[in-house]
Parts: structure tokens; sequence; C-alpha cells
């Protein structure tokens, strides 16, 4: 195998977001991201890193760390200590390296699941690994949200390519008190076109260090409304993990 990655960390939490929220679950945090929102909760996923962290034991929140790019036998190594059965590849955005994906996760031939967490953007990379992944939790970026450019089209793509293929998605709309309703809108008119029945959760933008914006519960109940309007399920699900204090 001739790609090596980057990588963040490597740990075992109960995922705090989304359809599986609670269910505990080793992460292997990529580096790199293709966008910059403002509310970004993961900035150590945008930049680089010399060493990835890896928690050791597994659960104790305790970390060694290990020279990084990081060869796929040796990152197998690295998650033969760690017993959960759903692996969560989490970034940054972990399909800037699709390379290493691509021949990494045919490996991972012992876990139950394989869940990939993504801004929902580059559906053609996405289009390679989607044989070796069980879920797929979408982002759709708000530019109201994010403060960056649309990627309607884009996010379009993603969601045909990846229910083309009949994998589990679920779709993610992050929300702050600056999301408008016409994003909203567009996020349900391409969740609509292909399947309303698409599990949607509505994620309020948890404050970090640089981002001090909530949410009203009023903006965030019409959101709700707006969307259970069109779509089947549709769920308001905070970052679980920073209420619980875990990573
Ligand atoms: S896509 Fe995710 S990791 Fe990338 S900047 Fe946005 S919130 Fe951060």
């Amino acid at each position: 195998m001739k790609h090596k990655a980057e990588i963040v960390e490597i740990f075992n939490s109960p995922q705090g977001e989304g359809v599986y929220v609670g269910e505990r679950m080793t992460f292997v945090r990529f580096q790199r991201c293709n966008m910059r929102c403002k509310y970004c909760d993961t900035p150590q996923g945008l930049c680089h890193h010399e060493v990835c962290r890896v928690e050791s034991p597994a659960g104790s929140e305790n970390f060694i760390e290990i020279p990084n790019p990081v060869s796929a036998a040796k990152l197998c190594d690295l998650l033969s200590v760690f017993n959960d059965k759903i692996l969560s590849v989490t970034g940054g955005e972990p399909l800037e390296q699709v390379d290493f994906l691509s021949e990494w996760l045919p490996s991972q031939t012992s876990m139950n699941k394989i869940l990939l967490e993504t801004n929902g953007i580059q559906h053609e990379r996405v289009e390679r690994i989607l044989p070796y992944i069980n879920v797929v939790s979408m982002d759709i970026k708000l530019p109201s949200s994010t403060g960056g450019e649309p990627k309607w089209d884009d996010h379009s793509a993603f969601l045909r390519n990846v229910l083309a293929s009949g994998i589990e998605i679920y779709v993610k709309l992050v929300v702050t008190a600056d999301t408008t309703d016409q994003d909203i809108e567009e996020s349900i008119r391409i969740i609509t076109k292909v399947n309303r029945f698409i599990p949607t959760i509505i994620q309020p933008a948890s404050q970090t260090l640089l981002f001090h914006d909530r949410i009203s519960q009023k903006r965030l109940g019409s959101f709700e409304r707006l969307c259970s309007a069109y779509l089947k399920d549709v769920r308001v699900i905070p970052q679980m993990h920073k209420e619980w204090g875990v990573l």
C-alpha cells in the first residue's frame, strides 16, 4: 500500500451527533478540510499535525503520540486494541484523503459498521469508498450558517450517489442564529427530490472558543416545523458529547 494518512487522533467515545447518538464507537479523525465553517468545533482537523494522538488504553482519555503520516498497516495495528464494533471515519473532512481510505477501508472487515462523517461535498471521491462503508452521515452546508459559498449542486450529486448505492444515509443541517429560511428551504428541496424519508437532523451549532453565537429555541422550533412540513423524519439533536463532557 503506497498511501499514508495524516491523522489527528484515534479514540473511543459515545457518538455525540446524528441518529447513532449514544452508541459507543472508535473514532479516527483525519486531518484537513475543504471548508472553513465559522462554527467549526474541530479546528484541530483543519491543519497539519506532526503527531497523531492515540487514546491509550481505549476509553481512558490518556493519549500517546505517534508520528504522522501513518501507514495503513500501522493504523490497523493501532485499532486492534479498540474493541468497538462501530468505526467512525471523521475529520476534518476524511474524503480529503480518499486515496488512503480506498486502500485502508477494505481491510476493516471485523467492524460491524463503518460510519463516514462527511461534509457531503466531494461526490466523485465518495463513490470510490462506498463499497467499504455502511452508513453515511452527510452534512448539507448552509451558507448562512458556514459563512461560505453555497454547495447546493455538490450536495445534490453527493446525496444521489450515496442513495444509488443503497447505503444508509442521514443528513445533518447545522443551524446558527444567522441561518436563513431560504437555506433551510433549499436543503428541503434537495432532500425531497431524492427521498423525503431520509432522516434529517437539525443540529444547533455549539459554542466554541471562537464562536459564541447561540440560536434561540424559537428559531430552532421554526426550522423544525418548516422541515417537518415536507420531510418525514426530522429530529433536533444538539452535539450531545459537549453536553456529556466527553471526547
Ligand atoms: S466541514 Fe466540518 S471540519 Fe470542515 S470546517 Fe466545516 S465544521 Fe469544520
